[in-house]
């Protein structure tokens, strides 16, 4: 039942939609932006090409049935303006002659004459001034019209505003210059100028970080509690290792394995966070960690985002450590009784070294001895599922490994204190890559180029999206892709997808290897850990539907040799957004370059996943535009917890809660009105 009083079910349903199912929820439903009504131009100084707000009376009103157009004079009593409605019936009932009314929108000259078309109008009562000061415009979702909305939470903020409690301490309020919650929930929707609404940014910004940043903190005191376990870095699996590595590491492997390495030999949980770009080099580094937890006779647990990622690189560590006589096991939904010999073989100790996705922390897998976790591409993992581990009674060394490089302020907030390694450069060899973005209309080019490698002897891949897992469309798609170019090109063609078993697909990886193949036509599947240095061509079908960490992934198959590679983007991007995409990808090869540009488009909440975990926040801040405030604040939220670090001082109970509460169920907002 709606708790949303004096709103129809209707209303009342579409407000749902945006999320508001309480009369509080209102309060940070938050307007888009603000239209600025406050200069309202005499019709004299009205002007062609410009956008004008205006008041005046209602001279004439001409509805005119068949084009539904509604032909209206306003005049101020001296000068006359012409305005056009579309669909104009309903608005003929309310603009009868000698209405007041208030006009926004653009004016124009239609032959000598100024005209307004089809502008945002408003009806005055007799003694209404028009509105002025800056409007509130919000989200819409199903039927709900914006005047509608507007015109509730005229009526709703300023009768709760005033109620809200502020949860934090005056004397922080006035030390940072602030304006208390109340006033900035307050003028946030119904501001009376532009510095009244910045500051009250400000201020519901500041409060967004500061609950994050102590929330953050405050799980980083618990792992504390917490006695952490030392590996061992230099003993004899890991020696053993390095002594049979075919290569040696690059500088930038050296420099991060040293970082890494003291802190795994630390008895002090580790929370490491390793950046490099894709083709770095990171699983050599993973690798040579979980060997270190081995020597220390612990386990360790490599997680990677999807089931599909897991088993590759599965595939991947298996080749390095199995040669040196160390199982791994994998632990998948698909294969449920190794499921259940690979669990008892966890919790008995009887294996050391796991592969899986997030499943592996969940509570029904016990581990004997857990001492290193690695997530892979960290985009789902973040401070609740940390939060999770430790409340396992463990707190293990955590790896976090990351194409996909955030700011350092940001990371911190998410992941609390965490060390951040670097891997600069890329293995020697590595080739320039060309991007191309090419419309449908011009896929042949793409296929021309193939055909070019081909002949020349090289390999290219054909990159089919997938975008969930299980989905059979897209592997149909595939397959008959596969077949059609099989049937047409005379080239040799693999097919690989998640729906073929770990034999099989190893089968085509190592056909395609060998140069048995021409064309791998592949779902994501080989997004990473396929390394063939002779394919040169990639050619990503419908590209527009992958997300940019992915394409960059994907793109990084390709240019491993010795010759120069093309990458081919295939796509009609049907939003800002995809173009976007596409631009960054042809512009940029750097994976850093690429990350901001993610963020830029997408927002932070996207790229890390932080919309899945409760601790998303940010709905008015941008941590990116805001990063220096973010500093800020977790200075301040640093220095409030050396103070007080439990939050049991009288004066920050409010606080406690609030944070706890984002803590636990995180929907922050929410919690305190
Ligand atoms: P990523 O950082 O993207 O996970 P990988 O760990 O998959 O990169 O490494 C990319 C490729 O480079 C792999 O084939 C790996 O075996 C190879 N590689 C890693 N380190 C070196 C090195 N020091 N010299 C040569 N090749 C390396
Ligand atoms: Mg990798």
């Amino acid at each position: 039942m709606t708790q949303l009083l004096g709103v129809g079910n209707r209303t009342a349903q579409d407000l749902g939609k945006l999320g508001v199912t309480t009369q509080g929820d209102l309060l940070s439903l938050w307007p888009r932006r603000h239209t600025d009504r406050t200069v309202i131009t005499p019709l004299n100084e009205v002007r062609a090409g410009a956008e004008y707000t205006v008041v005046g009376m209602v001279g004439t009103a001409q509805y005119e049935p068949r084009r539904q157009l509604l032909r209206v004079t306003v005049t101020d009593g001296l000068f006359v303006l012409f305005v056009t409605f579309f669909h104009g019936r309903w608005i003929a009932r309310q603009l009868q002659p000698g209405t007041r009314v208030v006009l926004q929108g653009r004016v124009e000259y239609r032959g000598s004459r100024l005209v307004m078309t089809h502008p945002h109008h408003q009806v005055l009562a007799v003694n209404e001034e028009p509105e002025t000061g800056l409007t509130p415009i919000y989200p819409l979702a199903g039927d709900l019209k914006q005047r509608k909305i507007q015109q509730l939470m005229k009526d709703v903020v300023p009768r709760l505003a005033p109620q809200v409690v502020d949860p934090v301490p005056t004397t922080l309020v006035n030390a940072e210059d602030l304006i208390s919650r109340a006033e900035a929930l307050l003028h946030i929707h119904h501001p009376p100028n532009r510095e009244a609404l910045d500051r009250a940014r400000r201020r519901l910004v500041f409060d967004e970080f500061l609950r994050v940043s102590l929330a953050v903190l405050r799980l980083h005191q618990l792992d504390h509690q917490y006695e952490g376990v030392a590996q061992n870095p230099e003993g004899p699996e890991s020696q053993a290792f390095m002594a049979r590595l075919p290569f040696e590491l690059t500088p930038g492997q050296k420099r991060a394995w040293n970082v890494v390495k003291t802190h795994l030999s630390a008895k002090r949980p580790m929370s490491l966070l390793l950046q490099g770009d894709v083709g770095s080099g990171k699983t050599i580094i993973a690798v040579l960690a979980m060997l270190a937890a081995v020597d220390a006779g612990h386990q360790a647990a490599f997680m990677a985002p999807t089931e599909l990622l897991a088993e590759q690189q599965w595939q991947v560590l298996r080749a390095w450590l199995e040669d040196a006589g160390i199982r791994v096991g994998l632990l998948t939904g698909h294969d449920a009784a190794g499921a259940t010999r690979i669990r008892h073989e966890l919790s008995e100790g009887t294996l050391q070294l796991v592969v899986g996705t997030q499943a592996l922390v969940s509570a029904s897998v016990q581990f004997q001895r857990l001492g290193l976790v690695v997530i892979d591409e960290q985009h789902r993992f973040g401070v609740r599922q940390r939060a999770h581990l430790a409340q396992k009674g463990f707190f293990p060394d955590l790896l976090v490994m990351t194409a996909t490089p955030i700011p350092r302020t940001l990371a911190l907030t998410i992941y609390g204190d965490l060390e951040i390694a670097q891997i600069n450069g890329l293995p020697p060899g590595r080739q320039p890559i060309t991007t191309i973005h090419l419309p449908y209309s011009r896929r042949r080019e793409a296929y021309e180029t193939v055909r070019r490698a081909v002949r020349r002897g090289e390999q290219a891949y054909v990159v089919c999206p997938l975008v969930h897992e299980n989905d059979e469309s897209d592997l149909t798609a595939a397959t008959a892709l596969a077949e059609g170019m099989r049937q047409l090109s005379g080239w040799r063609i693999g097919l690989v997808h998640g729906k073929l078993s770990a034999k099989e697909k190893t089968e085509v990886m190592e056909q395609y290897r060998r140069r048995q193949l021409d064309v791998l036509v592949a779902t994501t599947i080989i997004e990473v850990g396929v390394d063939v240095p002779n394919a040169t061509v990639m050619v990503i079908e419908e590209a527009d539907r992958f997300g940019l960490a992915q394409l960059h992934q994907l793109r990084g198959r390709v240019g491993r040799g010795t010759n120069p590679a093309t990458c081919f983007l295939l796509a009609d991007p049907k939003s800002d957004e995809a173009q976007r995409r596409m631009d960054a990808m042809v512009k940029w090869t750097d994976g850093l370059k690429l990350a901001e540009e993610d963020l830029r488009i997408r927002g932070p909440g996207q790229i890390l996943g932080l919309q899945q975990h409760g601790l998303s926040g940010f709905e008015l801040a941008d941590p990116v535009a805001d990063l220096a405030m973010l500093e800020h604040v977790r200075e301040v939220a640093r220095n409030l917890l050396e103070k007080d670090p439990g939050l049991v001082r009288a004066e920050h109970e409010i606080l406690r809660h609030w944070v706890d509460a984002a803590l636990q169920q995180g929907e922050p907002g929410q919690v305190l009105h």
